[in-house]
């Protein structure tokens, strides 16, 4: 199901944290609550070789996964992994996580009550989109000046490129606006067909810490702490 095992990847840090503040889910991180996270060095990683290419579709009621929250799996390994659906009203497209994690890192906020156990340096945060797979790919892709990020797919082929294709303008002619920036879209040719999507599986990134986010006073949840260090990967705290 992973693509990449952290060891094989030179930029990834154990004990990295990812950046506070603004994100699409929300103004600032919430006090006394658990994030997981995967932390990019200054000097930036290639992203797209977290991206699943082409995303892998996925049936989130068969992972038991709802629109809020996380779900822990186990690989044939043993090892276990956190899934988390990333919802499509803070973030309508896939590429709009993506380009936030190329610019923040990634950081999921995580209830106190998930078992954290036999989450290590190994394990995965594995997300899900409900608009990362197009199901008409070949005919949208065909219709597209799509680029494979992995410079393995070409127009006409399922790739992770289409994310880029598929989601829409709000910024003038082919940008997207975040609240971290603007990035570019993927020109579709006029008469393209309308993509239709389903959930999948898009990005998998190594786990690389667990914050804590303290509370105003200063303080710090014992219980999110107490949660968050049965992970098996460094713990910090953050102010936002
Ligand atoms: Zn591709």
């Amino acid at each position: 199901m992973t693509q990449l095992h952290p060891s094989e990847n030179p930029f990834v840090h154990v004990g990295l944290t990812a950046k506070g503040g603004a994100r699409e889910c929300g103004a600032g991180r919430t006090a006394g609550s658990i994030y997981v996270e995967c932390g990019l060095s200054l000097t930036g990683v290639p992203l797209e070789q977290y991206l699943h290419d082409p995303p892998i579709p996925v049936e989130p009621a068969q992972l038991g996964l709802s629109s809020q929250g996380v779900t822990i799996i186990e690989d044939d390994k043993g090892v276990r992994h956190i899934v988390d659906m990333v919802g499509a009203s803070h973030y309508p497209y896939p590429s709009d996580f993506i380009e936030e994690a190329r610019l923040m890192g990634v950081s999921r906020k995580v209830p106190k009550t998930t078992d954290l156990r036999g989450i290590t340096s190994a394990s995965m945060l594995i997300l899900v989109h409900a608009r990362a797979s197009v199901v008409n790919a070949a005919a949208v892709s065909a219709a597209s000046d799509m680029i494979c990020p992995n410079a393995r797919h070409k127009p006409g082929e399922d790739c992770a490129g289409l994310h880029w294709v598929v989601a829409e303008e709000n910024d003038g002619p082919g940008r997207r606006r975040l609240n971290c920036g603007t990035y570019e879209l993927t020109p579709r040719a006029p008469g393209a067909p309308t993509p239709v999507l389903q959930h999948a599986f898009f990005m998998a990134v190594p786990i690389t810490a667990m914050t804590v986010i303290a509370n105003h006073d200063g303080s710090v949840d014992e219980a999110a702490q107490k949660s968050a260090g049965r992970a098996g990967v460094p713990v910090s705290v953050a102010h936002n």
